[in-house]
């Protein structure tokens, strides 16, 4: 399944001129590294710095790793400056960085830093990517951006109150950039994942991994290729008029 996801997109991305958040690990390394095979150039940045390096050499010429914290505003300009300028231009954005491992807690146990720092990094982060980015897009023929929510803010998860919000701000906030954008022919769509198996969710207890296998319509465990092909799809010239568009992959754990 996922080999063939990705092959339905190979060569519609090339020379495409990609930069992607939080690309160091998990979701965000698998879409850097299936982006760099269909021949897209790509800038990514990430807290984390050892890891990015690391990924960019194993990946060659058309990968290139740029620090970048999303808390700090004057980090994102200097990202997307540095990404706009090794690139000659930028013709899209996945914003998937994000405070992932928040959750845990109920509402009334969830301190002010937490939500604050979630809020900070998912909410303003994405928004700042956005405008920074954009005076780069509006010069493309070809622009587009993928934010990349969750599902959990579709069906409501417990315990995970500020990330759910986050992501249900993210989603909201794909509708109204779609139409603001839409006048300079640039798409906006978010994707919202299920329960995926990476780094980030390898503390999930094995029973919560079930109940969402059992939960879903084609009963398996989620990898990062499965949300890989639908963000290249997205990101593809297939997808131009698809836009304000909020797609769940979660193997019909959730449905819209
Ligand atoms: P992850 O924690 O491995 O990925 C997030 C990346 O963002 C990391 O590389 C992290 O270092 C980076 N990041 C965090 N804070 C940052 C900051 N301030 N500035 C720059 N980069 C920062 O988790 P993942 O599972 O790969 O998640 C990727 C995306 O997918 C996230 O938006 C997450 O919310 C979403 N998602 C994941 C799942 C899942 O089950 N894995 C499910 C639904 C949605």
């Amino acid at each position: 399944m996922e080999l063939q996801s990705t092959r339905q997109a190979s060569g519609a991305l090339a020379s495409r001129r990609v930069i992607v958040t939080g690309g160091a690990r998990g979701l965000g390394a698998d879409f850097v590294e299936k982006l760099a095979a269909d021949g897209a150039q790509v800038v990514f940045g990430d807290v984390l710095h050892d890891e990015g390096r690391r990924l960019a050499e194993r990946l060659g010429a058309n990968v290139h790793f740029v620090a970048l914290d999303l808390a700090d505003a004057a980090s994102i300009d200097v990202f997307v400056q540095a990404a706009a300028q090794r690139m000659g231009g930028v013709d899209a954005l996945v914003n998937n960085a994000a405070i992932t491992n928040s959750g845990g807690r109920l509402a009334d146990e969830l301190s002010l830093e937490t939500w604050d720092a979630v809020m900070n990094v998912n909410v303003r982060g994405t928004w700042r990517m956005c405008v920074a980015a954009l005076p780069h897009l509006r010069e493309s023929a070809c622009a587009s951006i993928v934010n990349i929510a969750s599902d959990t803010a579709i069906w409501g998860a417990p315990r995970l109150l500020a990330y759910v919000a986050s992501k249900g701000a993210v989603i909201a906030m794909t509708r109204s950039l779609a139409r603001e954008f839409g006048a300079h022919g640039i798409t906006v769509n978010a994707v919202a994942p299920g329960l995926t198996e990476v780094e980030a969710t390898a503390y999930v207890p094995a029973e919560r991994h079930a109940h969402y296998r059992q939960g879903r319509a084609i009963s398996r465990s989620q990898v990062a290729g499965d949300v890989t092909g639908p963000v290249l799809f997205l990101l593809s010239d297939a997808a131009r008029f698809v836009t304000g568009q909020v797609l769940p992959v979660n193997g019909g754990f959730v449905m819209n």
